[in-house]
């Protein structure tokens, strides 16, 4: 599933020679201190969000690394190609003063980023000097939401939480795990008033998908997946049962008497849904009890049974 979390940038850092060694890695051609313009950015941490979720410590440090080197954009725009800012370095550092709201200690992934110091990036780098262009979104994937309370994957069968409600004075939140991508970050011109938080989007549109199952798929929402999987198995349960009941109450009409052809009722109840074939079912039924009424009736005592044992019907 893919999740995208809002941050804040943070203040420019000063460059080292480790630093200018570790941009140019990244760099056409060598750059030099003065060519580069430097700033961190706090990515995200272990706090719970505004959907009442966090990322794990583990999944910090998986991202960590899944954000080395990843390109940053401006506002979710890719075509402004020129305006461009790299993570040249990451932390997952722990602030020993903070503690998160489920008292754990606070954790959080941050990224040492470069431009280049052009004329085009000239006006994105003043509004990110003037905290104008502070608000950072991360996009990545996650494989798993688990339950704070339980351990089993939020949404899941097993998990019969909901987030954001308290059980025993413990508030239930998703803990984001096993991040497989970290495909997008950028800046989010937000104004101030209208901070939306936690914006979560779907790259692709549904029309663009042949079938829901593909569309699911690709979304990779366990939930959806699983709601999926069960759908496909109890409609192919549903299919059987449809199917043996037809084929019952076929059987059933051609020996009721009823005087129907096995054509006819094999055309005919064909195409019917449960409700029909239930009842052609009870008329059928109805009728053979009219010609054949039964002989014996059921007893429940034992010593009945034992009389009715070798002889003409066993029980
Ligand atoms: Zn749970």
């Amino acid at each position: 599933m893919r999740v995208i979390k809002e941050s804040v940038a943070e203040t420019t850092e000063g460059l080292n020679p480790e630093s200018i060694d570790l941009i140019n890695q990244y760099a056409k051609a060598e750059l030099k201190e003065e060519d580069v313009f430097t700033f961190s950015v706090l990515l995200c941490d272990n706090e719970i969000d505004r959907d009442n979720e966090c990322f794990g410590t583990d999944s910090l440090n998986i991202l960590s690394e899944l954000f080395t080197g990843k390109t940053g954009i401006f506002d979710h725009d890719w075509k402004a190609q020129s305006q461009m800012a790299r993570i040249y370095k990451t932390e997952v550092l722990t602030d020993p003063h903070e503690l998160t709201q489920y008292g754990e200690q606070y954790t959080y992934l941050k990224a040492y980023v470069y431009m280049l110091k052009t004329e085009e990036n000239s006006q994105i780098i003043a509004e990110i000097n003037g905290g104008i262009k502070k608000e950072v979104s991360v996009g990545c994937s996650v494989k798993k939401k688990i339950c704070s309370i339980c351990g089993e994957e939020i949404d899941s069968p097993m998990c019969p939480h909901t987030k954001g409600q308290l059980y025993d004075g413990k508030m239930c939140f998703g803990i984001l795990s096993e991040p497989t991508d970290a495909y997008e970050w950028s800046f989010v011109a937000v104004p101030a008033q209208k901070r939306a938080g936690v914006m979560k989007r779907y790259r692709n549109s549904i029309s663009e998908y042949g079938c829901l199952k593909e569309y699911v798929q690709a979304e990779g929402n366990y939930r959806l997946e699983k709601e999926l999987e069960d759908l496909e198995k109890y409609s192919e349960m549903g299919k059987r049962y449809l199917k043996r009941l037809y084929e019952e109450t076929v059987e059933l009409g051609i020996v009721s008497g009823s005087g129907f052809k096995r054509e006819f009722l094999e055309k005919t109840l064909k195409n019917m849904g449960e409700e029909e074939l239930l009842e052609y079912k009870k008329i059928f039924n109805k009728k053979i009890d009219e010609a054949f009424p039964p002989l014996f009736q059921l007893n429940t005592e034992n010593k009945k049974c034992e009389k009715l044992v070798g002889d003409e019907f066993l029980i």
